[in-house]
């Protein structure tokens, strides 16, 4: 049988705008035989996804897509094949889940002063899991009419420079590797081309990941282009990491991205899926 592996999406456990059951039906009718959820910062979904999984022959990978802040920029660390139940991963989360609630506080008093009033309590209806994230807000600012679509959102208020942004301190590199190898998971630096690093800065963070225990960079993505993957490929080459693939699905509302939809991963790498780490695979 034909595998088709998507190790990256999101739920309403997050940012996305399926239920973690919809979700799993989605990628089951899409051909996906392997899917990761990997909500920001909550496994919440995870149990249900399982369930669903169970009843739709689709093989449910626990993850997590966890916020990091190196060099003072915001990194995102994949977690897959995590023990949910492990007391450092899941404190470390509540912790980043708590800078999430100052840092809606904090969004939400920056947008009052530029006049948009009940911020926090507009983007909180768009949350119906335990995470609030700047999507939430941007989902609100749309409702509002403050801009025509999330990405305007981002564009105008909520990314750096931008009157509500609120740049926050998340998980150190080796904290967030260390919660993911400690529950029993593969570490994966997530959309890589996404930062827009020079070449140099990029093999510095991965470098460090590498040392710190991290196996793994997401060459493809529904967010890269085909010359992002080329060029991330050679990265994964040149730091002897494995090469993972996920879409970022969020939901239905952004058509360009799709479950399942991604490019092969290019001749020459080592799929995380054949990696003697991964469970499954035939230990020597
Ligand atoms: P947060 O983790 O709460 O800071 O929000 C980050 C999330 O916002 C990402 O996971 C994306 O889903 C979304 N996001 C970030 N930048 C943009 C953008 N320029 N346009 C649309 N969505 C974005
Ligand atoms: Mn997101
Ligand atoms: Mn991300
Ligand atoms: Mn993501």
């Amino acid at each position: 049988m034909s595998t088709l592996y998507d190790l990256h999406c999101h739920s309403t456990a997050s940012d996305g705008t399926l239920s973690p059951e919809a979700l799993v039906e989605r990628a089951a009718a899409a051909g996906v035989t392997h899917l990761a959820l990997t909500d920001h910062d909550s496994t919440d979904g995870v149990s249900r996804a399982r369930k669903a999984a169970a009843s739709h022959g689709l093989s449910l990978v626990p993850g997590v897509e966890i916020s990091v802040t190196w060099e003072a920029r915001v990194v995102h660390i994949v977690g897959l094949h995590i023990d949910i139940g492990h007391a450092d991963l899941q404190a470390g989360l509540a912790s980043l889940r708590s800078h999430r609630d100052w840092r809606a506080g904090e969004i939400a008093r920056k947008l009052a002063k530029e006049g948009i009033d009940g911020a926090l309590e507009g983007a909180a209806e768009f949350a119906s899991g335990p995470v609030i994230s700047r999507t939430h807000f941007a989902r609100f600012l749309v409702r509002k009419g403050r801009a025509m679509s999330v990405r305007d959102v981002f564009k105008h208020y909520l990314v750096r420079g931008k009157p509500g942004y609120v740049a926050g301190t998340w998980a150190a590199l080796a904290d967030a590797v260390g919660w993911i190898r400690a529950a029993g998971g593969l570490a994966v630096v997530a959309h890589p081309a996404r930062y827009e690093f020079t070449g140099a800065k990029l093999r510095k963070l991965l470098s460090e990941f590498r040392e710190c225990g991290g196996q793994a960079l997401e060459v493809v993505s529904g967010s890269h282009s085909r010359d992002d993957i080329v060029r991330m490929s050679r990265f994964a080459q040149e730091l002897g990491l494995a090469a993972s693939a996920g879409s970022d699905y969020h939901g239905p509302e952004n058509p360009w991205v799709e479950l399942g939809r991604l490019s092969p991963l290019p001749q020459g790498l080592s799929p995380i899926w054949t990696s003697a780490s991964w469970p499954g695979q035939p230990t020597h």
